[in-house]
């Protein structure tokens, strides 16, 4: 009997039956693995920590599930040359934890941190809230070790900043969602660690758009500012009221778009200074209204935890659709005002929540409840429509997996579809890994 948890990820829908479940303890063992499976068409679902939201990791019918958690070793850590090298099944916390301890930082974080693995941060190249500052996961990653459909392995994993010999697999493999190859070890690089960090939530002027605060915050806190995180107005009451906030906020916040920034420095007098003198600068120009700033790191953690209420608004809506889309951050302000309009002529009964990475053109948005399979391309069919294609992504993010791969072709051309199928079939010609994900093939 296969354990509940591993049956689906964290979109919820289940796919089929799997056949069982692998839970290898070395890179060989995945290539022994893989080696048998390919020799029998024996398809393969590949699991990390099974937080991904596009059904990428959820086994289908027939298929055998291959969890990475038992490589869960961190196998060697630089301190002095700041580079990590890990087992794919480590999660991202513990990672994040290690390297903090020795005062080093891995700049990726996400809500998921305490169950993802590192192997699917790579195989997802996860965002998270810090991309403006540090880039995805692409951004960290200097090597991988990689084991392909027929078993033979990729690696070990780079450990040189610069290393130009030949085609840089790892490149390839980061991004692929576990149809390419299994992950089992990466190498990342760290940056020290900021000692100093501020959190401040900013109420938007009605009249400024995203894009302009973006930019003013920008141009003030050049390479301090470290996370700009937007939230409409209907997504900050819902978040303070359903949320583990435990705080209020000031009346200039009420109907207002809310703004979550975060800057970080050496130096705590000199960083609170810059930052009350960027805000201070912005309020007196009329593009802020009101604005907190966190005195503690508790305080801190309140004004994150507005931001990272969405579990608890998504259980509000369930079953809900999610979207993490890839617009640039101009083109927030329209689209969720097109957006809102469209969904209440549509799907009047359903509720839409918006908010985003706008420092990175990322919007996120929650639409729920959609209970039937034809609620749910309603809503989709309603925002993918006020995208233009090809200049914008249908997932910025999270991936395509089983949920978006109808609307790939929005984002990718034919050609690049076709040269993803060409990959695809040359590096698992039996198609074994993760079939029916990304690709229809
Ligand atoms: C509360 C919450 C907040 C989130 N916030 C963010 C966010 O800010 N930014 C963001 O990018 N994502 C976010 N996510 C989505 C998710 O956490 C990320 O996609 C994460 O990187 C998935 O890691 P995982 O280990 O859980 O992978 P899984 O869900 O297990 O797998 C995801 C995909 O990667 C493949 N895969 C997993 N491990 C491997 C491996 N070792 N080798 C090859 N393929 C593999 C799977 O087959 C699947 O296709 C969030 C999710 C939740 C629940």
């Amino acid at each position: 009997v296969i354990e509940e948890r591993y049956l689906n990820d964290w979109s919820g829908t289940r796919y089929g039956t799997p056949v069982g479940v692998e839970l290898p303890q070395s890179t060989g063992a995945v290539a022994q693995m893989l080696r048998t499976c390919n020799a029998h068409g024996r398809p393969v679902a590949v699991q990390g920590g099974r937080t991904g939201v596009s059904g990428g990791a959820a086994p289908g019918e027939g298929e055998t599930i291959l969890s990475l958690e038992r490589l869960n070793q961190i196998e060697d850590f630089d301190r002095l040359g700041g580079i990590i090298v890990a087992g794919a099944g480590v999660l991202l916390e513990d990672l994040q934890r290690t390297v903090e301890a020795e005062g080093w930082f891995f700049p990726v974080d996400i809500g998921a941190r305490g169950s993802c693995q590192i192997g699917g941060n790579v195989a997802t190249n996860a965002g998270g809230s810090r991309v403006v500052k540090y880039g995805n996961v692409r951004d960290s990653v200097l090597g991988l070790e990689a084991v392909l459909a027929d078993g033979s392995v990729l690696g070990p994993p780079n450990r040189l900043f610069k290393n130009n010999a030949g085609y840089s697999m790892a490149s390839l493999m980061v991004g692929s969602e576990g149809t390419l190859g299994v992950v089992t070890r990466a190498a990342f690089r760290l940056v020290p660690l900021p000692p100093v960090r501020r959190t401040a939530l900013l109420a938007v002027a009605p009249n400024v758009g995203v894009e302009e605060l973006l930019f003013e915050c920008r141009c003030r806190l050049r390479e301090a500012l470290s996370a700009f995180e937007v939230m409409w107005p209907d997504y900050v009451d819902e978040a303070l009221r359903v949320g583990t906030a435990g705080r209020s906020l000031p009346g200039g916040f009420a109907g207002r778009r809310a703004v979550l920034l975060e800057v970080e420095g050496g130096n705590d007098v000199a960083l609170g200074d810059e930052l009350e003198q960027c805000l201070m600068e912005l309020i007196e120009a009329g593009t802020l209204v009101d604005v907190v700033v966190s005195s503690s790191s508790r305080d801190a953690a309140a004004l994150w935890a507005i931001r990272e209420s969405v579990g608890e608004i998504q259980a509000g809506i369930r079953p809900y659709v999610g979207f993490d889309l890839g617009m640039s951050a101009d083109a927030h302000d329209g689209f969720v005002g097109a957006a809102k309009e469209l969904l209440a002529q549509r799907i009047p009964h359903a509720k839409s929540f918006f908010f985003g990475h706008a420092g990175d053109g990322n919007l996120h948005a929650v639409v729920g409840p959609c209970a039937t399979p034809e609620h749910r391309e309603c809503v989709e069919e309603a925002l993918y429509s006020l995208m233009p294609p090809m200049v914008t992504s249908v997932t910025a993010e999270h991936g395509v997996g089983r949920k978006k791969k109808r609307y790939l072709a929005r984002s990718r051309s034919a050609d690049e579809i076709r040269a993803m199928k060409t990959l695809k079939r040359a590096l698992d010609p039996n198609l074994i890994l993760n079939p029916g994900r990304v690709l229809d093939m």
